[in-house]
Order: C-alpha cells, then sequence, then structure tokens
C-alpha cells in the first residue's frame, strides 16, 4: 500500500490551510519539494472532482479584482466553493505580485468558503504556467466548485491561462471604436465571453455600444466548432454595482453545460493534458542541458562554431548524442 502525502487527506476534506501548503509546494523550486509536490499531485490525480475552470483576464484598471470580489461574493452567496488563483508572469521581471500587494478582494478574502491565492513573487513564464496548472489541480481535488484563474493582459499570460481554462473570459473598460482596433485579434479569438465592464454612470451608454461594437467584432471571426449558436459573446457589467454578473454567470454555465453535452469538455482537457505533458517533456529536456558540464560544452561548441570549426547543426547533434537523448 502506498502511503499518501500528509497533506493528501486535509486537501480532500477541503481545508485551506493544508491547500496553501501544498500550493507553496508546487511553486518552490528546490528538488525535493518538487518531489514531493509530483507524488502528492499524482496521488490526488483521480478524485474524481470536476471544477469549472475560469479564466479571467484584462489590463490593469479595468477592474478584475472589483468583478472577482463582486462576482465571487454572488457565487458563494449561492453556496458554492470559489478559488481565486493570481497569474502574473510580469512578476518574473519585477518582483511584484498583482495581488500580494494592495489589499484586494477584502470581503471575498474572509468568505469562509473561499480561497484567494496571489501570485507568486518570481518565477519565468514556464514556471509560473506548472505553477498555475498545479494549483488548479490542487484546487479542485479540494472540492471547490468553480476556479478563476486571474491574469494580466500582458503578453502570452492569456493564452497560458486559456490553456488551464475551461472558459476564457476577457474583461474590457468601455471604449471608442479607435480602441476597439486594439484589442488583439488573438485574445478575442480565444475569449469565450466578453464583459464590458463599468457599466455604470456616465459610462453606461458607451458601454451599451462597445458591446455593439464588440459583438459585430466577434460575428466576423471564424464560427468555432465547440461553440453553439450565439458565442462568443459580448455583455455589459458593473463589477462596482453587481449588475449584469448573474447574467453573465448564466452565460458561463450555458456554454459549459453545452460543452459538456457535446463531449468538447473531456476533448478540451484531454487535449490541455496533451499539451502540458509536451511542454512538460521540454522544460525537463531544458532542465538536463543546464549542467556546469553541459553549460562549458555548449560554450566551446558554441565557440567553433562561431568561428567557422563546426557547422551548428553537427555541432547540436554530437551535443545532443553524447547526452543520449
Ligand atoms: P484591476 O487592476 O483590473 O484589478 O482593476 P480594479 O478592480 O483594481 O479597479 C480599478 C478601478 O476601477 C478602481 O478604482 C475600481 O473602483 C474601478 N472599477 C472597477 N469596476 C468598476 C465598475 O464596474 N464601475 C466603475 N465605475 N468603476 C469600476
Amino acid at each position: 500500500m502506498t502511503t499518501h502525502d500528509p497533506l493528501h487527506d486535509p486537501i480532500l476534506s477541503g481545508d485551506r490551510r493544508a491547500l496553501a501548503r501544498a500550493i507553496t509546494l508546487v511553486e518552490s523550486t528546490r528538488p525535493d519539494h518538487r518531489e514531493r509536490a509530483a507524488a502528492l499531485l499524482d496521488g490526488l490525480r483521480d478524485t474524481g472532482r470536476e471544477a469549472l475552470r475560469i479564466g479571467l483576464s484584462g489590463t490593469p484598471g479595468v477592474g478584475k479584482s472589483t468583478f472577482v470580489e463582486a462576482f465571487g461574493l454572488m457565487l458563494t452567496g449561492q453556496g458554492k466553493r470559489v478559488a481565486v488563483l493570481a497569474v502574473d508572469p510580469s512578476s518574473a521581471r519585477t518582483g511584484g505580485s498583482i495581488l500580494g500587494d494592495k489589499t484586494r478582494m477584502e470581503h471575498l478574502s474572509r468568505d469562509a468558503n473561499a480561497f484567494i491565492r496571489p501570485s507568486p513573487a518570481a518565477s519565468h513564464l514556464g514556471g509560473v504556467a506548472r505553477r498555475s496548472r498545479e494549483a488548479v489541480a490542487l484546487c479542485e481535488a479540494a472540492g471547490f466548485d468553480i476556479v478563476l484563474i486571474e491574469t494580466v493582459g500582458v503578453g502570452q499570460s492569456e493564452t497560458m491561462v486559456a490553456q488551464i481554462s475551461d472558459l476564457f473570459v476577457l474583461l474590457l473598460a468601455p471604449a471608442g471604436g479607435d480602441e476597439l482596433q486594439g484589442v488583439k485579434r488573438g485574445i478575442m479569438e480565444i475569449a469565450d465571453l466578453i464583459l464590458v465592464n463599468k457599466a455604470d454612470g456616465d459610462l453606461k451608454s458607451t458601454a451599451t455600444r462597445t458591446v455593439a461594437d464588440y459583438a459585430g467584432a466577434l460575428r466576423l471571426l471564424r464560427k468555432r466548432p465547440n461553440d453553439p449558436e450565439g458565442f462568443p459573446r459580448a455583455m455589459a457589467v458593473s463589477a462596482l454595482e453587481s449588475s449584469g454578473l448573474a447574467d453573465a454567470w448564466e452565460q458561463m454555465q450555458t456554454l459549459a453545460t453545452w460543452r459538456r453535452d457535446n463531449g468538447h469538455w473531456a476533448t478540451c482537457r484531454a487535449e490541455q493534458a496533451a499539451h502540458w505533458f509536451r511542454e512538460e517533456v521540454r522544460a525537463g529536456l531544458l532542465a538536463r542541458l543546464d549542467t556546469p558540464e553541459v553549460r562549458a560544452d555548449m560554450t566551446r561548441l558554441a565557440r567553433d562554431v562561431a568561428e567557422g570549426r563546426r557547422a551548428a547543426r553537427a555541432a547540436a547533434r554530437d551535443l545532443l548524442d553524447d547526452l543520449g537523448i
């Protein structure tokens, strides 16, 4: 019989402190921690629990934390358990953290049915992806119904978050037609739901127009086979006034149910798992190159190539052959 990690049972019983400690473990780069984390995750692999994983992205100031607080409280009010994970690849450069420095989600963080985890302070994008994915798996094992994965709208983070989510929600600000052009096409293409936030007060009519603009832009995109009629969809919300949130939640459920019923959900998760397996192999290969001996060999061979003594491809092949790869 295999003995489980001491964190295994507390996580299964939904203990938030055990969950937090397990996430700290998956964030660690220490080899013994990594090994323990891998065994823990493997032990929690088939709990049969499945959360709805919602990726949420938006530029700073668009209202992500206000939205998560209001949306999260609405869900916990319905008896749901909600986990919030922040993914901030920019912290890899700045050492900052989108959730760590401000008092965000004040009420949600005190809610017994919520779990909020800020982005770790420093890591590279590969590390961020792995940590986020594993943290999602841990939240799922701990029995959370909904896992919100929040990221800032920069660079590759949306694509990465979309690869660990079942649904991807893009939060945008009310804007003029010109600004609409600025929203990167790639992001529109992965969004399942566009929420134009701040549809209140003076901004309400602009928000309504913006929704119409985005709805028009979405109709021009190629229809995706795993979407029902009417998706991707654009809607107006006000996180500040908690309006439109119930409607947005209903749309998310409609889409999730449709995908489940049509087999897309399972296919999508299977594809994601295969994708992350390939990424792990890539990362593992690179890690094997990161030893003093290999680095010395690479430096020597790079010099040979630079000075014309060897061809790049042949030198690379020799190096990999020596490693037995
Ligand atoms: P984040 O950087 O995306 O997390 O944005 P925040 O949630 O910190 O919000 C940025 C600013 O926008 C704050 O001053 C919020 O009060 C304001 N804000 C957020 N949501 C709304 C909204 O629905 N309506 C209005 N009028 N302001 C909002």
